[in-house]
């Protein structure tokens, strides 16, 4: 083991993408890449889709033999347990210490849980591939099925349910669909794609139990409604995966903070990239954590290039682009959303598709559109000029 080596932990698309890019950048130092789950790493957005309708597999980050191919010590089925961050080492239960120089934590996150519901047959969570077999096949089974939380999972879910001819209904507990990320007008047309296509969409209510033995029969909400489900599907958000972090010193606030280069605060050495990363955003003071695609694999680039260390430190940036895909419609987002903004609807340049603009003074700070690829990208190009 040389004092070169760097260490990063967690393969998913973070993960991946700082192995190759430091080994594609030229850096000849032992990488070893470590992940809890077994089989070669595979990238998420396809199991809310493609993967739930069509039986496909999502799609592979890289084999092993590949990974070996670019000299990358790959190890699946890892699951790291601890930081020692004095002896500078990783622990893994029952095996020997990892030592590295450099540390990458891409460890992601993990689905916030309803623990009423824990060890009840028929209802689900969906993080990783095991997760989309098992609502693939319940999902073919057949049954009434009910998503709970409509954010972009929720209605990826409830999108692949019903395309496959199931009954759906859609709870949400804030007013409107995607409250937490999107305006009202870009939630309203959300919710209407959904009920077009035959979802039921009720928001403003909570789930307050279950019926049920060991099996879900019906979730039960606030107002007294009942609504029978063989298959509840949960989606209220994820959580930063960081317990195995507790006491190892690394500063942890919903994420592990870190600078706008995504170092680690107070460390030497240690890089944090995708959802688990909460970094320091010097335009507007806060931390901010992305739990999207393109920013981690963004993250991934900008922390593979502070670890080489070739040039003047890299600082993460975002441009906020997220993409959802249901019913076929092609949902995309660009630039801010929040309070304070006006959101107008304006015709698209071509097609049948929908352009929202968001609105801060006058000026468009971001866009979201609806089968409108060359709109969202007109107003993702402008941003970035300016
Ligand atoms: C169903 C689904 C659909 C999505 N669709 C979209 C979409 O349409 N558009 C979009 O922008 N984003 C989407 N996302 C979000 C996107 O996939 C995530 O933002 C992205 O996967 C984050 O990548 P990551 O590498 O940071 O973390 P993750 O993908 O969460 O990967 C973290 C990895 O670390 C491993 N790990 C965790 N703890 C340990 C440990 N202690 N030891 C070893 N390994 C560990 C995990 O097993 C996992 O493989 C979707 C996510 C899901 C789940």
């Amino acid at each position: 083991m040389t004092r070169s080596t760097t260490v990063v932990v967690g393969a998913s698309v973070a993960g991946v993408r700082v192995a190759q890019t430091l080994r594609r950048r030229g850096h000849d130092g032992p990488v070893i890449l470590l992940e809890r789950e077994p089989g070669n790493p595979y990238d998420k957005p396809a199991l809310s889709k493609t993967v739930l309708v069509q039986d496909e597999l999502p799609s592979a980050l890289g084999t092993a033999t590949e990974l070996a191919e670019e000299n990358i010590d790959f190890r699946a089925g890892t699951a790291v347990d601890g930081l020692d961050l004095v002896a500078r080492q990783i622990l893994i239960h029952g095996e020997e210490p990892v030592p590295f120089a450099q540390l990458v934590i891409t460890t992601g996150s993990r689905p916030r849980r309803l623990s009423q519901f824990d060890g009840l047959r028929g209802v689900h969570y969906l993080r990783t591939r095991t997760d989309a077999a098992a609502l693939r096949a319940a999902f073919i089974r057949g049954g009434r099925v009910v998503v709970i939380g409509g954010g972009f999972i929720g209605g990826e879910v409830a999108a692949s349910a019903r395309s496959l001819g199931l009954p759906v209904t859609i709870v949400e507990a804030a007013p409107r669909l995607l409250a937490r990320l999107m305006p009202t007008e870009v939630s309203e047309a959300v919710a209407g794609l959904h009920r077009d296509h035959g979802v039921k969409v009720i928001c403003g209510r909570t789930v307050t139990g279950y019926r049920g033995g060991s099996d879900i029969e019906a979730i039960e909400l606030d107002d007294g409604t009942v609504l029978p489900a063989e298959i509840v599907v949960i989606g209220i958000g994820t959580v930063p995966d960081t317990a195995w972090l507790e006491g190892s010193g690394l500063r942890i606030d919903n994420g592990i903070l870190c600078g706008p280069n995504l170092a680690a605060e107070a460390t030497d050495g240690v890089f944090v990239a995708g959802d688990v990363a909460r970094w320091h955003d010097p335009t507007t003071g806060f931390y901010d954590r992305a739990e999207h695609w393109t920013s981690a694999r963004d993250q991934a680039a900008v922390v593979a290039h502070n670890l080489i260390a070739d040039g003047p430190p890299k600082h993460f940036a975002t441009d906020g682009y997220v993409w959802s895909d249901q019913f076929g419609v092609s949902i995309q987002h660009v630039g801010r959303t929040g309070p304070g903004l006006r959101t107008e609807r304006r015709p698209t340049k071509v097609g049948r598709g929908q352009l929202f603009v968001h609105l801060s003074g006058g000026h468009v700070v971001g866009a979201t559109t609806f089968d409108a690829p060359s709109d969202l990208l007109a107003v993702r190009r402008d941003l970035a000029s300016r």
